[in-house]
């Protein structure tokens, strides 16, 4: 992590040191909260809807905090605590983050996309840290303000850092491209979150093409190929007017052969997935992770590998051994042997299409069952993603559907058109829920388990892990 004096900080975050004689004092790590503040860190107090960070610089510096950021509108500075004058805390954490990296020999991988990002972020750093000292994005942290702490993270020794981006708008992946200056960028897909805010699917592609705004001169761009969209907004970069793109390469990956690097013979186990890549030849891969999308999330870490000059040998070990962040599709099983795929992390429709293509080819099951909450955010065609997403589910292969929440009645509603209303249920209560499916489903069976995280479905796998 970063470890500076505050007369550097100062400098590097634009501010001014309230009391000359601190600037020596050393800072290592920074922290925006007391409850997670470390001695010897530097405390920014961040201002939210809620909270204004500044109520609580004393009781920083009660916690061994070396010193504080202190935003110069705010009354009543406290005296005794080494401060850091700025224009604005947020902003001066951001100077700083962008500064210290520029100071580091780090090389920046950046990745966006509607889904898979945490997931081909994890991949990606396991690839990578086979052979270089990788820093990653801790969990979630893939917005204006976990984007600069991960940067603030990282030692003189990195190497390469893999860091994730987020958005819920226009404009917001540009500027975190910007702090990141990546030199290789990757787009997993372009799906229907943040609908909401974006309007149509075109809004989210041009939102997900900002990553090239801070990409280095001759960088790559690795971005998925099977969406016709993202090549359609590509051009547009170029247009008078628009952020200007650096010149880059692309490589294109996804299930169709058109692209440089797609799957095949993709064969999954009881906990991951096996497969080829094209251009590896007759090379087995493995992801301890189930789901063909999560094999095309795979080629995205595998391309990051090879920019980075790795063989395909070192790029399977790398992901084979791969440790993935909770609740993505991960499998549980019952004290009544069912098996589940626990997926309730989060949902979108294109997420909901893969999970349940996940449950019409997963094998070894006498009856597979799909429990599906709502998923929010949509939009105004809420109802008819929710019908579309209910019409995906292939009677021939799934014994039975249960849905929760107001919004997934439209996917019993959808799945009602090819499934006889018998095996078709809407619950009210998810505990009921439960108890119903612990009841039905058994020993062989498979069920699959996804809803918005709002929904909190994980609730049902807990309460049919205790079952019995
Ligand atoms: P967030 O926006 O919450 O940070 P994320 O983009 O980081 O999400 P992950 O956490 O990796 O995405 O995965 C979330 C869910 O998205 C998974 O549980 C899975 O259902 C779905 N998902 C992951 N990869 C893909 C993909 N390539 N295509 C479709 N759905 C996917
Ligand atoms: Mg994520």
């Amino acid at each position: 992590m970063m470890k500076r004096t505050l007369a550097e900080i100062a400098v590097m975050a634009g501010g001014t040191l309230t009391d000359e004689s601190s600037g020596s004092l050393m800072a290592q790590g920074v922290s925006k909260d007391t409850r997670t503040l470390a001695p010897g860190n530097l405390y920014i107090p961040l201002i939210g809807e809620a909270f204004d960070g500044h109520r609580f610089v004393e009781a920083a510096s009660r916690q061994g905090a070396v010193g504080s950021f202190w935003q110069q509108d705010r009354p009543d500075a406290p005296e005794g605590v080494p401060l850091i004058l700025v224009d604005d805390t947020l902003a001066a954490l951001q100077r700083l983050a962008v500064n210290y990296k520029r100071q580091l020999h780090v090389r920046i991988v950046g990745i966006t996309g509607s889904n898979g990002k945490t997931t081909t972020k994890d991949m990606t750093a396991a690839v990578l840290q086979t052979s270089f000292r990788v820093h990653k994005t801790g969990g979630n942290y893939n917005n204006h303000i976990g984007l600069p702490l991960t940067l603030l993270q990282l030692s003189e020794d990195t190497e390469i850092a893999v860091l994730e981006m987020g958005m819920s708008g226009r404009g917001e992946i540009e500027f975190l491209s910007r702090l990141a200056e990546p030199e290789i960028a990757v787009i997993t897909n372009i799906g229907e979150a943040h609908l909401l805010q974006l309007g149509t699917r075109q809004e989210i592609a041009r939102a997900k093409t900002e990553i090239l705004a801070g990409l280095l001169p001759g960088g790559t761009l690795v971005y998925n190929g099977d969406e016709p969209l993202i090549e359609e907004v590509l051009p547009e970069l170029s247009e008078p007017g628009r952020m200007q793109a650096p010149s880059y390469g692309r490589v294109r990956f996804g299930h169709g052969a058109e692209n440089d690097l797609y799957p095949s013979d993709i064969r999954m186990d009881a906990k991951g997935t096996h497969y080829r890549i094209h251009e590896a030849g007759a090379r087995d891969f493995y992801i301890p992770l189930l789901g063909a999308h999560n094999v095309v999330n795979s080629l995205a870490a595998y391309a990051v590998g090879r920019h980075f000059g790795l063989d395909a040998e070192t790029i399977a070990r790398g992901l084979a051994g791969a440790a993935v962040t909770g609740m993505r599709i991960e499998v549980m099983h019952a004290p009544s042997g069912l098996t589940i795929f626990n997926d309730a992390y989060n949902a979108s429709p294109t997420a909901m299409r893969a999970a349940i293509a996940l449950l019409h080819e997963a094998e070894g099951f006498e009856r597979k069952f799909a429990v599906l909450g709502d998923m929010l955010e949509l939009g105004e065609n809420e109802a008819a993603f929710h019908r579309e997403v209910g019409e995906m589910l292939d009677p021939a292969k799934v014994e039975a559907v249960f849905v929760y929440g107001p919004l997934a009645v439209h996917i019993a509603e959808g799945a009602r058109t090819r499934f006889p209303d018998n095996r078709v249920r809407h619950f009210e209560d998810k505990e009921q829920l439960a108890h119903e499916l612990g009841r039905t489903a058994g020993a062989h069976d498979v069920v699959l388990i996804k809803g918005s995280r709002g929904m909190r479905m994980e609730q049902v796998a807990a309460w049919v892990m205790q079952l019995g």
